[in-house]
């Protein structure tokens, strides 16, 4: 049964990464069509080409980073630096940033322990939160990335923004599946962010003011823990 469980658990992830796929693709498809409608009649087209080049590149980047996601094989844990996961990610929405008028400001503490992680998963996560934080900030801002050893072989990840911000009384149904207040939305992206932090025996906490911002805190269980917890 246990068996039976995961892999209905792993379907639905799966379902979810799809619907998460299929949203992600569809804006620079939608810009693709119409660069291609304006290319016919344009004298821009050396322009129009470029951007094209561009969008496509981006779905490219889009499905190989869900590419290793969906593969229905178990999730192999790694030991890993949380700094190099965190920039990698930050190179990948770099783009989506600059356009949105949007600042990411990394900030890590020396001698970070390692965490014993699925790197593809956790990217998934930073990148979630990231995408959040830019689309909570329509006229642009800033956006902190503090990372930071707790007590007790964990440690702590926060996504800081300026953004719009959550009703107290909405925080408690974003783990939701289908919940969004956007109109492109999915509500699949923090549903995800959860899943894929529990499997990783960590805790997601959301704190948010009404047009001040928002705080995601990640709290991990660092490889020290780990093995102490073996023992
Ligand atoms: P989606 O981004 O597709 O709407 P998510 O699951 O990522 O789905 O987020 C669900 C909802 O949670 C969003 O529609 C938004 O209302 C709210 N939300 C998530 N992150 C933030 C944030 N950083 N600031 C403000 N609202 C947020
Ligand atoms: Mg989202």
């Amino acid at each position: 049964t246990e068996q039976l469980l995961q892999k209905s658990e792993k379907l639905a992830l799966l379902g979810q990464m799809a619907a998460g796929i299929a949203h992600e693709i569809r804006n620079p498809l939608t810009s693709i069509k119409g660069f291609i409608q304006l290319f016919k009649s344009s004298t821009h087209k050396e322009e129009y080409y470029d951007i094209v080049l561009s969008e496509l590149d981006r779905i490219n980047n889009i499905v190989g980073e869900f590419l290793v996601l969906a593969k229905p094989t178990a999730a192999v844990f790694a030991e890993k630096d949380v700094k190099e996961l965190i920039k990698d990610v930050v190179t990948l929405i770099n783009t989506q940033s600059i356009l949105n008028n949007v600042q990411i400001f990394v900030e890590f503490e020396c001698d970070l322990p390692k965490i014993s992680c699925e790197e593809n998963q956790l990217k998934q996560v930073f990148l979630n939160l990231l995408k959040n934080a830019i689309e909570a900030m329509p006229t642009g801002g800033n956006i902190d990335v503090k990372v930071k050893a707790k007590e007790e072989g964990k440690i702590s990840i926060q996504i800081i923004d300026q953004g719009i911000g959550i009703p107290k009384d909405r925080i408690p149904t974003l783990g939701e599946p289908f919940y969004t207040t956007k109109e492109k939305g999915t509500g699949l992206g923090l549903m995800t962010c959860y899943k894929i932090i529990e499997s990783h025996n960590g805790q997601l906490t959301i704190d948010s003011e009404v047009n001040q911002g928002t705080t995601i805190e990640i709290i991990l269980p660092t490889i020290t823990q780990r093995v102490f917890s073996l023992t």
